[in-house]
């Protein structure tokens, strides 16, 4: 059985402090709530820290990264980053290394966000050499895929994603591509509050767990989770979370409002 994962994408928003504030209202609200980190865990499990609910993630902007792992201390609640550099060290002005991450606590990291390739440039390879990068340096990529409206249009929806996640999962052995985390999020979903069916997301979460079946093998497919990311909210999250495919979301605009709480509820 898979743990659910719910994730929320920050992105560029709140200070340090109304960082803080607003993480230690969810740790107060979620406590016994979320459950610890894992992939899969056995049946009817509640994790050696006694949460049985999902795995909740805050992927909060660098500068707050120390104070809110400071302030969900003693919670179940991990956080992650939004982005990171392929390489160690080195001349790259503006950027933060897998290293730097994980020296200060940070355990996940979003890759490949339809934003970062939109206005930063990200390509399937560079995507490729992050996860490699950040599972290396022990952090837990949260890969996203996903198409444009066109691309949806034009019917090549589960070519382009199958193609997105063969290039991330280059080179990636089974036995790490277990522990991934693949959000499937809808470029035209993203922000607009348009979300995708659920019949719509379960199909593509379900082709992605299929390529993932064809590169490796059914116990890697089984144990590799796959979210849905792109208007998730408090009204939606449970119908799409409990599709078989869907283990959990990455949610934007909704995770830095006090609905995230009935979200994670839900799951
Ligand atoms: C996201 O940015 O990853 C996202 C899913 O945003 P939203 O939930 O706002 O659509």
């Amino acid at each position: 059985m898979r743990k659910k994962i719910i994730a929320g994408n920050w992105k560029m928003n709140k200070t340090p402090l109304e960082a803080v504030t607003f993480a230690k209202d969810l740790k107060a609200k979620l406590s016994g709530s979320s459950g610890p980190a894992g992939g899969s865990v056995p049946a009817g499990s509640s994790g050696p820290t006694g949460g049985s609910g999902p795995e909740v993630v805050f992927c909060v902007p660098f500068v707050s990264l120390i104070p809110v792992i400071e302030a969900l201390e003693g919670s179940n609640i991990a956080v992650g980053a939004q982005n990171m550099h392929a390489e160690d060290s080195g001349a790259f002005t503006g950027e933060i290394s897998a290293e730097m991450l994980t020296s200060i606590g940070v355990s996940h990291v979003i890759i490949g966000h339809s934003e970062r390739r939109e206005y930063f440039a990200e390509t399937d390879a560079s995507v490729n050499k992050k996860v490699l990068k950040a599972i290396a340096a022990g952090l837990a990529p949260i890969v996203c895929v996903g198409e444009t409206l066109t691309q949806r249009e034009q019917g090549i929806t589960i070519d382009l994603v199958r193609m997105q996640v063969r290039i991330a999962l280059g080179g990636v052995p089974a036995s790490d591509a277990r522990g991934l985390v693949i959000a499937y999020e809808p470029i035209w979903a993203i922000g607009t509050g348009r979300a995708a069916t659920k019949d719509d997301a379960q199909e593509v979460c379900r082709a992605i767990r299929q390529i993932v079946r064809e590169l490796y093998d059914e116990e890697t497919a089984q144990a590799l989770r796959v979210q849905y990311g792109g208007s998730v909210n408090a009204k939606n999250a449970a119908e799409l979370f409990n599709m078989p495919d869907i283990d959990g979301g990455l949610v934007g605009g909704a995770s830095i409002k006090p609905e995230f709480e009935s979200i994670v509820k839900g799951a």
